[in-house]
């Protein structure tokens, strides 16, 4: 790395996973060198590493993601399309059960939903945003097998990173100073900013949670070569009279991921055996049936923390200078809406447009684009946690007037989304993250929403494409 000298720019990224990358993207051209802080080696073919033990579940990319992926790095959608992600279109090849029904098949064609490993994923993304800053103007560095361990600097400022070498068998070496003139912190949800702050002399960032208590149980199949391929991708979450939910999503290769979810008293088992007939308890069939067309082709894998989590870096003081936070790092949500990648994409975006804006991240840049990378995360968040919140119990469970409402509005609109083709359509462009959320409190929308008559969703799957 090139030492601090006061004349080049440095910047420091912790976590070399999808925000990280993307952090690396958003900065280029805005300081001279960046060094990446990587706990992991990467692996040399696109397969699972542990820094990121979610990768093993269904990742769907939403439209608003794609986006903003594309505007980072123009082409990524076609690259992850050539490596073999799926393309469904909402609601046309990826179908909801909704409480009451089925979702009509819509032939819409305005939200393209990418459907990929994450490992391929990640290391396409990575590739490119590595390529695309090898030019002169900013110089690259990744650290692998380095663990960022505390930050540098004072209660005002951060100045640097300290970190150490992981080796071979995870022993650490002796920890290191690396100074620079700002430090991303995309180290995902196991983010240590919050307890590095208490080292800087500073009080921990205000935490947010709202927790449903969701565990996921997934598992890779292959359908069987008589039976071909099943005609869509389908997603059941559960509600709150049978709060158990799967969904079955093609992935490249041929191959289909099984998450099957439910929250406390009914976590979806790691057992193999136990997690097929799991798969008969969800409320709709189809899925446990699907399964006698397909070979399992991996282990289960769990996971449990699924918790909505935000840090308030946006409030006025919360970051010292020098540091801003992004991805999950910054904000977590629960993943069976599919919104965390699409957030740290519109994230990195926020963060490039405040550096472009304000002609590089000169004093107050970066506190501005913590707000904005902040405020790209808001929509998401309020979906979110609107729609978990008659989950939580204990802490947490009490929302306030406001969200309350949120959650009988949405509650009334999703089950009309399902049937009505103008209100489908606004659902869609807000949960894929296209628009934002007063797109739901359009006249039209609300008045079809709350005066028309609740229908019930489709009793089967439906066979039928329909005209948009
Ligand atoms: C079960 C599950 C399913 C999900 N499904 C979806 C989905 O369908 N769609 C969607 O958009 N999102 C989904 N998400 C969310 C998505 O996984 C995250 O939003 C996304 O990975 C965030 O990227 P990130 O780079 O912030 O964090 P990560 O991808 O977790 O990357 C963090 C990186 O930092 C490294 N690191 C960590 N600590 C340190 C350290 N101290 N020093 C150096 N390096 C460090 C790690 O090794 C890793 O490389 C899901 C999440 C879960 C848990």
């Amino acid at each position: 790395m090139a030492e601090h000298t006061g004349r080049e720019r440095t910047a420091i990224v912790i976590g070399g996973g999808l925000a990280g990358m993307l952090a690396v993207t958003a900065l280029r051209g805005h300081v001279d060198t960046i060094t990446v802080i990587e706990r992991d080696r990467y692996p040399t073919d696109r397969t699972f590493r542990k820094g990121v033990p979610q990768a093993h579940h269904l990742h769907i990319f939403l439209s608003g993601g794609q986006r903003a992926l594309d505007r980072l790095l123009p082409g990524t959608v076609a690259a992850l399309t050539e490596a073999g992600a799926r393309s469904l279109y909402l609601p046309r090849d990826l179908v909801t059960r909704t409480p009451t029904g089925w979702q009509r098949r819509f032939d819409e064609r305005r939200h393209p939903t990418l459907s990929i490993t994450r490992p391929v994923l990640d290391a396409v993304v990575r590739e490119r945003a590595l390529r695309a800053t090898a030019g002169p103007a900013t110089r690259v560095e990744v650290l692998e097998a380095t663990e960022a361990v505390g930050l540098t600097g004072d209660a005002r400022r951060v100045t640097g990173v300290k970190v150490r070498a992981r080796n071979g068998d995870r022993s650490a070496g002796t920890a290191r100073e690396l100074r620079a003139d700002l430090v991303v912190d995309a180290s995902g949800r196991g983010s240590r900013t919050p307890r590095w702050y208490a080292e800087l002399g500073r009080e921990a960032p205000q935490e947010e949670t709202v927790d449903s208590g969701l565990a996921y149980a997934t598992r890779m199949y292959r359908p069987t070569a008589q039976d071909g391929e099943p005609a869509v991708g389908v997603n059941i979450p559960g509600w709150p009279e049978c709060p158990r939910g799967a969904a079955y999503i093609p992935v490249e290769g041929g191959n289909w991921l099984l998450t099957l979810s439910g929250v406390r008293g009914h976590h979806p088992p790691t057992d193999e055996a136990e997690f097929a007939a799991f798969s008969a308890t969800i409320g709709d069939p189809y899925v446990h049936e699907l399964l006698a067309r397909a070979e399992p082709v991996s282990p289960v894998h769990g996971f449990r923390d699924t918790c909505n989590r935000r840090r308030h870096y946006e409030r006025p003081g919360a970051v010292p200078d020098g540091l801003l936070v992004l991805g999950d790092a910054n904000c977590t949500f629960n993943p069976v809406y599919g919104q965390g990648m699409s957030v740290a994409a519109l994230g990195a975006v926020a963060l490039r447009d405040t550096l472009d804006a304000a002609g590089g991240p000169g004093p107050g840049v970066l506190a501005r684009a913590q707000r904005a990378v902040c405020r790209a995360a808001d929509p998401a968040w309020i979906a979110a946690v609107g729609a978990d919140r008659p989950y939580v119990r204990g802490v947490g469970a009490k929302a306030g007037l406001g969200e309350r409402l949120t959650t009988w509005y949405l509650d009334r609109l999703s089950a009309r989304a399902a049937v009505d083709r103008v209100v489908g359509a606004a659902f869609r462009d807000v949960f894929c993250l296209t628009a934002p959320p007063s797109r739901l409190m359009a006249p039209h929308v609300v008045l079809r929403t709350v005066l028309l008559p609740r229908r019930p969703g489709l009793p089967r799957l439906p066979a039928v494409v329909e005209a948009a």
